[in-house]
């Protein structure tokens, strides 16, 4: 009988930008942040560049170089995380 392999796992944290409290600049920051989590890619143009040496069960922190001006790093996105107690 075949085996069946298990799916792929990628786990993300998307902060829900749909939470009471934040600003329309602290909800376009945290969506911007979660396209480029979905993705891959920012709406600035920055990547996400995934390690070589993945391992099953393993927690990664992956870095993504975004434009200065990119919604995603901007004090707005700082507080939003702040807010949800996520900094
Ligand atoms: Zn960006």
């Amino acid at each position: 009988m075949p085996r069946r392999m298990q799916p792929a796992l990628r786990a993300l944290l998307l902060p829900d930008s749909t939470a009471a409290g934040l600003t329309a600049s602290e909800r376009l920051a945290l969506d911007v942040r979660a396209t480029a989590a979905r993705t891959g890619r920012c709406t600035c143009g920055a990547t996400m560049s995934l390690p070589e040496d993945f391992e099953p069960g393993g927690v990664y922190v992956v870095r993504v170089e975004h434009e200065r001006d990119c919604p995603a790093i901007s004090p707005a996105a700082q507080r939003a995380l702040r807010k949800l107690g996520l900094r």
